[in-house]
């Protein structure tokens, strides 16, 4: 099931509250209300009873009611008895079919086929022997059925609410999260920019509350990781900086002693291979002198018409020549278009193509194919180096532009220090370029660069 949005479940869950609420008041009310509409009820036929007997006067020793015995005050109905039970004088409502004993005095509540009824009765005594009895009489059912519209319509406006709660919930918690989506937006941009310097920066929301904290507390964050990456890439430059001169030193030396006719031919050996290691450092040392320059603005590209068919052509025949030194048997496939020209940097453009071309030949298979295709797509150069060798895992494909990441390290040596490829990358984006690797562990890598003409 996909992940309801924060603002959703925050909406749902409280809505879902203030529905059980709204419900539980008004069962409480109801119940609570319709108590007390009986009591009321009762009380006040009670009431009419007693007034009616006190406004009953006695003429000529006949029993005489008032005017308004007869107006059904409250929804009343009162009617007159002798004491034998008979109807004198009143009203009777309509379907009150029981005609219960006369119980002076006593509240009751009756049951007929359709309704229920409240009864209350009281006696007046005409002379020493004779009495009257005066019978109130008031429809429950007629109460009741009042009190349940009232209800219904309470009822009927509770999905009504809901609509309007979810309405404005889903609308004010939008709102409060705004500046959450504002932070996201924000980080999502810094990651994708891959700038440090990029800053959250809630300025405009105004209030400090708990999301503008944790917005600050996000930027400082940000400010320290960028310090810290300022540091460290000082730190990087400084070092290739120190070592570049004690290495060329090293270099020259060993140059030197490999002149020396005095040396045996083991120390000879021995020389050469400390010649070798320092001339790998030397290249680790080149490489990333450049990347600091690039990080620092300071690598600046000199841009002119070049024939890129040529120098493609030229860069190939020498990698040819240095796999065959090297003893390493790869055929090279071209497909070069004639006189393919763009406005690019020569040094940066060989820099380029001697890195993609030396990965194809080491990291290419004994008798591997090694192809590379230069053609014009549209206002952009497509420039495509191919191998059929050990390939890229899915997992390391996304991560072999960072600085010093070797997918199989085992196998890298010291002059594969992980940084052909950032120089590579940031060489075609120089060039306001793109460039992607496709690949498949054990069957081969493809990398396509474009650059504007
Ligand atoms: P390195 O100097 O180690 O070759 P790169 O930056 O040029 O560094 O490449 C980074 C990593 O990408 C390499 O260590 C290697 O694992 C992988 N890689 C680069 N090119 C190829 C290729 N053509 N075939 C297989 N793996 C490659």
């Amino acid at each position: 099931m996909k992940k309801l949005s924060v603002r959703l479940r925050i909406t749902l869950l409280y809505t879902f509250f203030m529905t059980v609420l709204t419900a539980a008041s008004l069962f409480l009310l109801f119940s609570l209300s319709s108590r007390e509409v009986l009591t009321s009820t009762g009380a006040e036929l009670e009431e009419e009873v007693h007034e009616s007997v006190e406004e009953l006067t006695i003429q000529n020793g006949e029993v005489r009611v008032d005017s308004d015995f007869y107006s059904l005050e409250k929804g009343v109905y009162l009617a007159l008895y002798d004491e034998q039970g008979y109807f004198l004088y009143g009203r009777v409502p309509y379907g009150f079919d029981v005609q219960p004993e006369f119980e002076a005095g006593n509240l009751r509540k009756l049951n007929d086929r359709q309704k229920k009824w409240f009864v209350y009765d009281q006696f007046f005594k005409v002379d020493g022997e004779n009495a009257v009895y005066v019978r109130g009489v008031t429809s429950i059912t007629d109460v009741e059925e009042k009190f349940y519209v009232t209800m219904r319509i309470a009822l009927l406006s509770l999905p009504l609410m809901l609509v309007v709660t979810v309405l404005a919930g889903f609308y004010f918690t939008g709102r409060t999260l705004l500046p959450v989506k504002q932070m996201t937006s924000a980080v999502k941009k810094i990651r994708e920019e891959e700038n440090l310097s990029g800053r959250i920066g809630l300025e405009g929301h105004g209030r400090k509350d708990e999301i503008y904290v944790l917005a600050e507390t996000f930027d400082e964050m940000l400010a320290q990781v960028e310090r810290l990456f300022r540091r460290e890439k000082q730190f990087t430059s400084d070092v290739s900086h120190e070592l570049r001169t004690p290495v060329s030193v090293i270099l020259a030396q060993c140059g030197a002693l490999l002149e020396d006719e005095t040396l045996t031919d083991r120390q000879k050996e021995q020389i050469d291979l400390i010649r070798k290691k320092a001339s790998g450092m030397a290249e680790m040392i080149s490489e990333l002198l450049f990347l600091s320059r690039a990080d620092e603005g300071r690598q600046t590209l000199h841009k002119e018409r070049l024939n890129l068919s040529e120098l493609t052509e030229m860069a190939v025949e020498e990698q040819k020549l240095l796999a065959e030194e090297k003893g390493l048997c790869r055929t090279f496939e071209l497909q070069i278009a004639p006189e393919v020209y763009a406005r690019a940097d020569e040094s940066y453009y060989i820099r380029l193509l001697v890195n993609l071309l030396e990965n194809a030949v080491y990291y290419g298979k004994e008798n591997g194919v090694v192809k590379v295709t230069l053609a014009k797509n549209g206002k952009k150069i497509e420039g495509i180096v191919e191998d059929n060798g050990i390939g890229i895992s899915e997992e390391d494909l996304v991560h072999i532009w960072e600085r010093f990441y070797r997918a199989d390290s085992a196998r890298s040596t010291d002059s594969h220090s992980g940084l052909g490829l950032s120089m590579v990358k940031w060489i075609v984006e120089a060039h306001g370029g793109t460039i992607r690797a496709e690949s498949r562990l054990g069957e081969g890598t493809r990398f396509i660069f474009e650059i504007p003409e």
